[in-house]
């Protein structure tokens, strides 16, 4: 296992230096906070499912989790309400289009598809049980903290920057309830989908929520079954379909290993049974994706033969 562990800390350091400074990209600019983040930064960690964990680069600066929160989200909407019902009431198939899109939504009779673009994350905010919107939040906000395996807080910032701005988002959830497909007040879920993507997580902690869904649900860092056992392959195939957007069939292709990116330039992957990864690094491509993130995460994977569809 020592052996093991070196490796994989030399793949780590490797992918860091290799890519950690690659050109290309850009900020997300329609969230105003976004845009002033140091585009230099980057880093990456793994945590194995026995929680050793190694790091490169800016592993403990603190950034905006964005969509990798709507992970989180689906897992407790798997705890609340079933696989069965969100696959009815949502749908788990890739949209093919932007993460924010409304002609996806028009194309389907209102039903978003998938649980990790904004309108499926906004109906799945919407599925979970709370009897106020606060417990909704606080239910969301503790999921985070539980498969990161220490707290997870708010950026009153960034979420500000994100409520001032977030009308599409706001459209989007009016939309839903027009279709019938909002199970809550739409601008509840709303506001809870923004502040759940207004938390901040380290890269360290970004691979411990990975090595959780890695470890079947439960947190190498406290010990605690944190979902079901029974759901992780649930949440591992919607983040196969559509966790980075409209380039999840090319991640799928290339990379093989199941991953979730957001705007804020994270991305974590999950090794089943082995390993959770994690990469940031604000720069994005054209889909939302952070481009040294995916080079960084494709690099060890491809470095260690992770590749889920690679069994040789
Ligand atoms: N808060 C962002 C939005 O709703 C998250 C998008 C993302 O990371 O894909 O637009």
């Amino acid at each position: 296992m020592k052996s093991e562990q070196s490796s994989l800390f030399d793949a780590v350091l490797a992918a860091h230096a290799r890519y950690g400074t690659a050109e290309g990209g850009a900020n997300a600019s329609y969230i105003p906070f976004l845009a002033g983040v140091p585009s230099n930064l980057a880093a990456i960690a793994a945590m194995t499912v026995d929680g050793a964990i190694c790091a490169a680069g800016d592993a403990d600066y603190a950034f905006a989790l964005e969509s990798i929160s709507k992970v989180c989200t689906l897992a407790l909407a798997m705890e609340d309400v079933g696989p069965d019902a969100v696959r009815e009431k949502i749908g788990v198939d890739p949209t093919g289009l932007p993460f924010n899109s409304v002609m996806a939504l028009e194309l389907h009779n209102g039903k978003p598809l998938s649980p990790l673009v904004n309108a499926g994350a906004m109906a799945t905010v919407s599925l979970l049980r709370a009897s106020n919107n606060e417990e909704r939040w606080q239910r969301v906000l503790d999921m985070q903290s539980a498969l990161a395996g220490s707290p997870v807080t708010l950026s009153d910032e960034v979420n500000k920057s994100e409520q001032a701005t977030n009308f599409h988002n706001r459209a989007i959830a009016w939309l839903l309830s027009s279709a019938d497909s909002m199970f809550c007040d739409p601008m509840d879920a709303c506001d809870v989908y923004t502040r759940q993507c207004s938390t901040l997580v380290t890269t360290r902690q970004l691979a411990s929520m990975a090595a959780t869904l890695a470890a079947q649900g439960r947190s190498p860092v406290t010990g605690r079954q944190v979902l079901k056992c029974e759901h992780v392959p649930c949440v591992l195939a919607e983040m196969t379909m559509e966790g980075l957007y409209e380039r999840s069939g090319d991640w799928a292709y290339t990379v093989g290993v199941p991953a979730k990116s957001g705007v804020g330039g994270g991305i974590m992957a999950v090794v089943p049974g082995v390993m959770g990864l994690a990469a940031f690094s604000p720069p994005l491509d054209d889909a939302g994706n952070s481009v040294r993130g995916q080079l960084m995460v494709a690099d060890v994977a491809k470095a260690l033969g992770l590749s889920l569809f690679d069994r040789r």
